[in-house]
């Protein structure tokens, strides 16, 4: 019934993950009603936002220069690595305005079942690039501690036995604290639906994970 231009946008809009049939199609009509210099502008700055922004050199998170707000800030504590699997997280977390420390974007969790393993995700770029040089310049009663901030289950236990692993190798086990999130959170937690008092006490109320 609609023309098949329109049907090909709602198609182009259901690529973006999360985006259903019915949200697509509001969304293309939504389009179409707008003011054509309204809409003019919205295609230049998308067109514009795809160019610019990148992903941090050091953190992974969304940057428009080499390196990030949080990574460049002399306000954040660089000792203190939150390991998120998304750049969504870093969102959830930074709205409850309780951490101060920085973030590392996994973009994935390894997975042999799903064969997902380390190389595909960004891991190894805090293993072998971004830890040993803040190792390297640690004081001797200094630590830094690596947040895990994963969805519970089989990829984040798979992540995090790789993580202990490279520590144990190194031997870093003095230098590098590895804190999980409060006992208090259901076990299969799915960082999307946590609200915001619940990061908040889940962030606050770490525990520390033993590496042997
Ligand atoms: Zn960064």
């Amino acid at each position: 019934m609609l023309p098949a231009i329109i049907l090909e946008v709602i198609d182009s809009f259901q690529k973006i993950p999360g985006l259903g049939k019915r949200s697509s199609q509001k969304l293309t009509l939504d389009l179409l009603e707008l003011q054509l210099d309204n809409y003019n502008e919205l295609i230049a700055k998308v067109q514009t936002m795809k160019e610019v922004i990148k992903f941090c050199s050091i953190c992974g998170f969304f940057c428009d220069r080499d390196v990030c707000n949080i990574c460049s800030s002399n306000s954040r504590n660089k000792h203190q690595i939150c390991l998120v699997e998304k750049t969504t997280d870093v969102l959830n977390i930074e709205k409850t305005q309780v951490y101060s420390g920085t973030y590392h974007v996994l973009n994935k969790l390894i997975s042999p079942i799903d064969n997902i393993f380390v190389q595909q995700t960004k891991l190894l770029d805090l293993l072998q690039l971004r830890l040993p040089d803040k190792i390297a310049s640690l004081k001797p009663d200094q630590t830094i501690e690596l947040i895990i901030f994963f969805k519970a289950g089989f990829s984040a236990d798979s992540t995090m036995a790789y993580i202990k692993d490279f520590i144990r190798q190194k031997n870093w086990q003095s230098k590098i604290l590895i804190t999980k999130l409060a006992e208090g959170l259901p076990l299969y937690y799915n960082p999307d639906n946590l609200d915001q008092a619940t990061i908040i006490r889940a962030i606050e109320d770490r525990r520390n994970i033993e590496v042997v």
